[in-house]
């Protein structure tokens, strides 16, 4: 068996359908989805050995099955710098856990490379109905939440479609670059559409799948969030 079977066969074994962020990220890689380096930890020494292995500054995260949001509960601290403060946020997440979801099911705390703040993506996927697996991409924040500048493809994509659609949102001009914003790479950004939409249409498992957000850089994207849940 695959990776990914493997990894979705586990998943549904322990009767979940929501993926945690660790085997949404491990399934990624397995598609060439390039993802932000993690590690799981399961004390602060861990986290604290995790983070200098990483390289600092690094971001931590709560994996509950429990918890699907993970900000909404105080679950995320980014940008920290030494491992003092890896030890601080590591008490600080599970408390805030604990405090907001009195039974969560804690798995661990996710340490993870701080991708640079850069220009937000999101790349989607759903399994409409009707067409089967659609990808969506649009960019992250308001674009997406309020102004609902998103596309939709039927899935499997070519990487000619994929780039097509990205110049169909109406932001488009933000990834273009303008004054002294510089172009994103939106080469980048294609095939990470490519590599979803693959990745969708081969395990047609997967109900929903969100890579919210994607950073995208001058030079290359990196997932920094990712969710994937399963019929
Ligand atoms: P949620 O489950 O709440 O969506 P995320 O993993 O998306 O949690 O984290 C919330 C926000 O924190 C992200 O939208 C992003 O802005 C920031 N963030 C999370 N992980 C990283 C990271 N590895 N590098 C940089 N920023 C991050
Ligand atoms: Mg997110």
């Amino acid at each position: 068996m695959g990776k990914v079977s493997e990894i979705i066969a586990n998943v549904l074994k322990e009767k979940r359908k929501n993926l945690l962020e660790p085997e949404a990220k491990a399934i990624c890689q397995e598609y060439n989805i390039p993802v932000t380096r993690f590690k799981v930890a399961r004390k602060e020494k861990e986290a604290i050995a995790f983070a200098e292995e990483i390289g600092f500054p690094v971001v931590l995260k709560i994996v509950s099955p429990s918890v699907i949001h993970k900000s909404d509960v105080g679950g995320v601290i980014v940008n920290l710098k030494t491992a003092s403060k890896v030890e601080e946020a590591y008490k600080t997440i599970l408390a805030n856990v604990k405090r907001y979801k009195p039974n969560a099911e804690i798995a661990g705390v996710l340490v993870q490379e701080m991708a640079p703040p850069s220009t937000e993506v999101i790349v989607g996927a759903i399994k409409d109905p009707q067409f089967g697996p659609s990808v969506m991409f649009g960019l992250g924040g308001v674009f997406v939440e309020v102004l609902k500048d998103v596309v939709f493809r039927i899935a499997p994509l070519t990487k000619q479609e994929a780039k097509s659609m990205i110049a169909e949102i109406k932001a488009y001009p933000l990834l273009k670059g303008y004054r002294n914003k510089p172009p994103s790479d939106t080469d980048a950004i294609a095939d990470i559409i490519v590599n979803t939409s693959k990745l969708v249409t081969d395990h047609q498992e997967i109900k929903e799948l969100d890579l919210n957000p994607v950073m995208v850089y001058e030079k290359g994207a990196k997932t920094v969030d990712a969710r994937i849940i399963l019929e």
